[in-house]
Formats: structure tokens, sequence, C-alpha cells
């Protein structure tokens, strides 16, 4: 058998496709996923973490090129969240996008211009269980829809609807932030100030960013 018989090439190909093995899908990352989003049906991909992890910068991030690409896009942040200025959503490094400030779940539906192809929601956790049908019913209709929120309270505990926002979703990601105690990564929001309020709105000087080891749940039992 001669170097250039077609079984010794076979071979040769062979070992090339042993030595780079293809990537399984369930291996990729989400970004990589991202990158080929399913087509003629819509998908909810939910962006949860503490704060200062970048949920709403990923969000506008998202959602920038989406608009780049010249897709229809809709912005959506529940009334509670006037840090910022009250027509956009604005992270803490100060990106910030337009948006629609709403008082319900269901103002989305009845904001929403029947072209729009994007559906950006930030700080979803203040729009209640309502958001969830929501946002069943949005990629239903064939939208992409970007949620971000706080997904525990300042107890550590699931702040709805985020749990279930997680669990009904094609795509999540978790981001954390940095352990302002001992620099490890943070998935906890420490609360700095005496409150039981679920909600302190604010979060420079309320709240930092902890790791496991180094997040308190506050002594105090919310009186709600
Ligand atoms: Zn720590």
């Amino acid at each position: 058998m001669g170097l250039g018989s077609p079984s010794f090439i076979f071979r040769i190909f062979k070992t090339v496709e042993i030595s780079t093995p293809k990537t399984p899908e369930t291996l990729k990352t989400p970004q990589t996923l991202m990158e080929r989003p399913p087509q003629h049906h819509g998908y909810i991909e939910v962006i949860a973490g503490g704060m200062f992890c970048g949920k709403t910068e990923a969000l506008i991030t998202r959602l920038r090129r989406a608009l780049i690409a010249r897709q229809k896009v809709q912005v959506f942040k529940p009334r509670i969240d006037d840090r910022y200025e009250k027509e956009y959503i604005v992270s803490h490094s100060q990106m910030k996008l337009e948006t629609m400030v709403i008082d319900r779940a269901d103002d989305i539906e009845r904001n929403l211009h029947p072209e729009t192809e994007v559906v950006g929601i930030d700080e979803a956790q203040f729009l209640g269980h309502a958001i969830i049908e929501v946002c069943q019913r949005l990629a239903d209709s064939g939208r992409r829809v970007i949620v971000a929120g706080l997904d525990q309270d300042y107890r550590g505990q699931p702040f709805e609807p985020m749990p279930q926002l997680l669990a009904i979703a094609e795509y999540i990601t978790k981001p954390q932030a940095i352990c302002v105690v001992c620099g490890n990564p943070a998935n906890f929001s420490q609360r700095l100030i005496a409150s039981e309020d679920r909600v302190v709105v604010g979060a420079e000087g309320l709240y930092e960013a902890r790791c496991r080891r180094c997040f308190v749940p506050h002594p105090v039992e919310p009186s709600t």
C-alpha cells in the first residue's frame, strides 16, 4: 500500500478528526450558543445575580448588539427603580439605554409595538409573578426576551419571580461580582444598613458584594 492510496489518506483524516474533537453543544458556553440563536421562534434569556455583578451592563450590551443589527428593540423597567434618569436603564458604570418605565408587568404587552423583535426587561424582581406569563407570551409570539434581575434578597433568599424565570429560560447567565472583603467571586448582596424592608432602593453605600463565606444575612426578620 503506497502513501497515496485512498485508505492511507482516510486514516490521516480520521486521526486529525480524533485529535480535534468537536465541542459537544452541552459544553459550549452560553455566549457561544448565543451567537447561534434559535431561528423562527422566540426564547427567553435571563441574566440573574447579586448587586454589582454587571447584570444591567450585560443587558445593555445585548440590546445594543441587537440595535446595531437593526432589530426592533423595546426596553422596560419598573417604576420603583428611580436611582438615575427615569427614561433610561443605567448600569453602575453609566452605560445607558432609552427605556419605558412601567407600573405593572402587563404594561409591557399594552405598550408593545407589533414589529418589536427583542424585548429587554430590567429589575424583573420588582414586577411580581405576572412577569412570568408575560415573558412566556412574548417568547411564544416569536420574540427574543432578555430579562435581568436580582436573584436573591438581602437575606440570601431567592427573590421571586427570578427562580421561576430561571426555570423557564432557554439561556441563563449568572455573572458574579467580586467580594469586597476577600476578593473571591461574590454571589450575595450584603446589606450594610439596618432595615426590615425587603427592598431598599439604591446600591452604593447601602449594599456591597460578598462571597458565601463573608456574607452575613441580616439578623432582623422582615416584617412583611
Ligand atoms: Zn469573601
